[in-house]
């Protein structure tokens, strides 16, 4: 490894969330925090109610329908509470007072929190779990028996903590499939229009903490229910376009930063994708050549490409790990306290260059022991 210079710490940022947000885009910032461009104001003192937020608020829904080819049959809303607020929301509006149970997928740690808070709103079949198994690996379709009138199925796309993602879409084309995308949202193209509702916080891909986008697909609300608190109601978000009380302005500025970046800097998430996948091969490979010194978590079908979880020989190595990639600049590879071990999260603005300088520490470090 090169020691000439120092480290860039945030380059060197494999966070899971909040995670490394662009070189430029921090940039950016830092110029907003002093004066948003055309503005003559900072950032952080411009009213939610002024024009220049509201063309902020409808160039980011424009920015996330061209990248996701969704049209006007989707609301696009930027709401707070974070990811777990729609671990309520979602069973609010479409569970409450109905007959039909929902189904939800136990895929690992983040997709037990929205099954305790949907049985607070009616009844919960939960499809498969793989708690018995230790989360190391997703349903295979014959494992998987889905009601055919559930009232919407539930599952998370890419389990953050375990390192696994599905690679495929799940569910019968009848029952409306929701799905929390924190982890994976923009991370790659998806066919949005198969599904009734996405959210996704931002602190991992898409900006900062403090806002989470919901995409809602028009129908599925008609069947929903209305008697809620006004927050807490899809409609009155869609209604307000998503500024019904103050929203946090700072967090939706930077994530049209980002998606901005991704527009014209990365050009779509096609191209996301291929440099996401180079990244994630690169350190598995890493993983499954290194004669079982790095022990990959995840059964190798699902792994993600936004976590890459693994484990060292013993717990003492991984403490020796950790201290020595803090010392040479990297910084949260520690796994999530649930589980230990070590996750590098390489989300969108980790760079090829990042992870490679993290393979050659790993070789280097196993070369040592
Ligand atoms: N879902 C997933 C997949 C997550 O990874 C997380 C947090 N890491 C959450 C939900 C919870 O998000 P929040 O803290 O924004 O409520």
């Amino acid at each position: 490894m090169n020691h000439d210079k120092p480290p860039n710490y945030n380059q060197l940022n494999f966070s899971g969330g909040p995670g490394a947000l662009p070189a430029e885009v921090l940039s950016q910032i830092q110029q907003a925090i002093l004066e948003v461009p055309g503005t003559r104001l900072s950032v952080l003192g411009i009213s939610h109610r002024s024009d220049w937020f509201a063309s902020v608020v409808q160039e980011l829904e424009e920015n996330v329908r061209l990248l996701l080819g969704i049209d006007q049959r989707f609301h696009v809303l930027m709401l707070q509470g974070g990811a777990t607020q729609q671990f309520s929301m979602v069973p609010m509006t479409l569970l409450r007072g109905k007959a039909q149970a929902a189904d939800y997928l136990h895929t690992g740690y983040w997709s037990a929190k929205p099954i305790a808070e949907a049985r607070r709103e009616g009844a919960v079949r939960v499809a498969w779990s793989g708690q018995a198994s230790g989360f190391h690996h997703l349903p295979d379709d014959h494992e998987l028996a889905l009601s055919e009138d559930a009232s919407y199925l539930h599952y998370v796309s890419n389990e953050t903590v375990e390192g696994l993602q599905f690679q495929r879409l799940l569910g019968h084309d009848h029952v409306p499939r929701v799905c929390d995308m924190s982890s994976d949202f923009l991370s790659r193209p998806i066919d949005a229009a198969q599904f009734s509702i996405i959210y996704a916080h931002a602190q991992k891909n898409i900006g900062p903490a403090g806002v989470t986008m919901v995409l809602l697909r028009d129908d599925v609300l008609a069947r929903g229910q209305y008697d809620l608190p006004d927050f807490l109601n899809y409609r009155t978000q869609i209604a307000s376009h998503s500024n019904f009380n103050t929203p946090p302005v700072f967090a939706i500025y930077v994530t049209l930063l980002v998606s901005r970046w991704l527009r014209d800097r990365i050009g779509g998430l096609a191209k996301m994708e291929a440099l996401n996948r180079a990244k994630a091969n690169r350190l598995y490979q890493m993983v499954d050549a290194s004669n079982g010194f790095y022990r990959g978590r995840a059964r190798p079908s699902d792994r993600s490409l936004m976590n890459v979880v693994f484990q060292l020989p013993t717990a003492d190595l991984e403490a020796e790990f950790l201290a020595d990639a803090d010392a040479a600049g990297f910084s949260g590879l520690g796994g999530h306290r649930a589980i230990g071990g070590i996750r590098a999260s390489i989300y969108n603005a980790v760079t090829l260059q990042a992870v490679d300088r993290l393979c050659e520490f790993m070789a280097d470090f196993q070369g040592r022991h």
